[in-house]
């Protein structure tokens, strides 16, 4: 990976170059990092980078101008320009992963009151490294250097790298080394055992415990976390690949995004995440007996399956029964139960082009023997029966993400902007049916 670091204080990076982490890689060929300095770029014997603020004010401004000069040098085709600044977005364990796949990145640091703004426009994106203010994007830029390289492959031991805090959405669990008696302060018997499948299920739930005593917001962010190992592990292997025969529209991707959108619904709601969890694994999995009735099929095979009775009582499964049978957006009462609410609004997936997506999808296999006109009048007035401003479908609960795309929809209806939508999406269906 090649990096190229812009800074007015070259010397700031000294030993961190010098750091096994970045000097290893340097000299293994694995990384390519120079400090640039913008200085170089300064006119006159003063060399001076700064200015005062248009419109007044305490402190300096660092000057476009060389900076975009500094920049012209260093940039290519494949460089990646990312400014480090308190305005930017929060840096995270996620972007460490992203950037670790770039060929190319450029950081660009900023000193006194920052940069004059016009800069912002040569950056592809703005980062800042938290909610407090440094001097300079110097230690900013050595911070997400060092998480990005630790990424790279070749630089470090994969196993060294995906058991840390952040990789799986939970904090790390506690580490020992010896003496294994601290003064009577011992190590966890269990990390003592030589048992290592109970020492990998301590680990998980001591992650799991103290993620919720230290970052509830991370939980509250994914709160699958919260769902048993073993019950994610059954579903996952056993569930879910049922849905790999099935059309698309009802497949395993719409599987998963169902499960996606109901954990992002109940991330403030006191709930059972296990509940939420099977209900939208389970929802739609007796498509297989027909669509018409598949609310009542799903919730049948779900009752039925005797492998659930390990993780919920009889009381939970008829909740879940119910909540699959009344899931259905035709349904015009509202569900027996939260957790129906819940599957009902997280299946509605209200996106305006996946909408369009599914019903050309399904007008297609039902009425193949249709033409393009027809298909197309048969899809506008179903998704004006049931998206239109009187149109059955009902939101049960909040969703921004639904009542927004119910109101693109609407729009699109009112103003016939819909009508080439479903056009293209027939043409682009039938096309790919020919090939
Ligand atoms: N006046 C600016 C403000 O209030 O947002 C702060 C300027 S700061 C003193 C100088 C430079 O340090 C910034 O331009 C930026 O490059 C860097 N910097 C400071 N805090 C940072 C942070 N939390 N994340 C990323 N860069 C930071």
């Amino acid at each position: 990976m090649k990096i190229r670091i812009l800074s007015i204080c070259p010397e700031q990076f000294d030993s961190f170059l010098k750091t096994p982490l970045i000097s290893r890689n340097m000299a293994s060929g694995l990384l390519d990092l120079k400090v640039i300095d913008i200085r170089d770029y300064a006119e006159g014997s003063f060399r001076k980078v700064d200015d005062s603020p248009y419109g007044g004010g305490p402190g300096m401004v660092m000057r476009c101008q060389l900076v975009l000069d500094a920049l012209k040098d260093v940039r290519s085709e494949s460089s990646r320009t990312i400014i480090l600044s308190p305005i930017g977005q929060p840096f995270r364990q996620e972007d460490a992963h992203r950037l670790s796949m770039e060929e190319e990145l450029i950081l660009i640091c900023g000193h006194y009151e920052g940069m004059d703004a016009r800069i912002y426009q040569y950056a592809d994106e703005l980062i800042s490294i938290g909610d407090y203010i440094l001097t300079g994007g110097e230690l900013p830029s050595m911070a997400i250097t060092d998480a990005v390289m630790r990424l790279v492959d070749g630089s470090m031991k994969k196993e060294s790298t995906e058991e840390e805090s952040f990789e799986e959405g939970l904090l790390e669990y506690p580490q020992y080394t010896r003496p294994a008696d601290l003064d009577g302060d011992k190590v966890p018997e269990i990390l003592l055992s030589g048992d290592h499948e109970a020492i990998r299920k301590w680990r998980h739930d001591q992650a799991l415990e103290l993620t919720k005593e230290r970052r509830p917001d991370l939980i509250r962010k994914n709160k699958l976390l919260l769902v048993d190992e073993e019950l994610k592990e059954y579903i996952e292997e056993e569930v879910l690949p049922c849905y790999r025969e099935y059309e698309d529209g009802h497949g395993i991707d719409h599987i998963r995004k169902v499960i996606r959108n109901s954990m992002e619904l109940i991330s403030d709601l006191d709930v059972d995440v296990s509940i939420v969890y099977c209900v939208a694994a389970y929802h739609d999995i007796g498509i297989r007996y027909g669509r018409d009735d598949h609310e009542t099929t799903s919730a049948k095979w779900l009752y039925e399956d005797r492998k659930l009775e390990r993780w919920f009582t009889k009381e939970q499964k008829i909740l879940m029964k119910e909540a699959i049978e009344d899931h259905r957006a035709s349904r015009k009462e509202k569900p027996r139960s939260i957790y129906g609410c819940i599957i009902a609004e997280a299946d509605r997936d209200v996106d305006p082009e996946t909408v369009i997506e599914r019903c050309v999808s399904y007008a297609l296999s039902r009425h193949p023997e249709e033409t393009e006109e027809e298909a197309c009048s048969r899809i506008l007035r179903h998704i004006q029966e049931k998206y239109g401003e009187e149109g059955y479908l009902k939101l049960w609960m909040p969703s921004k993400k639904n009542e927004e795309g119910l109101a693109t929809l609407r729009r699109w209806l009112k103003n016939g902007e819909i009508i080439p939508k479903v056009r293209r999406h027939l043409e682009k269906r039938n096309r790919e049916s020919v090939l």
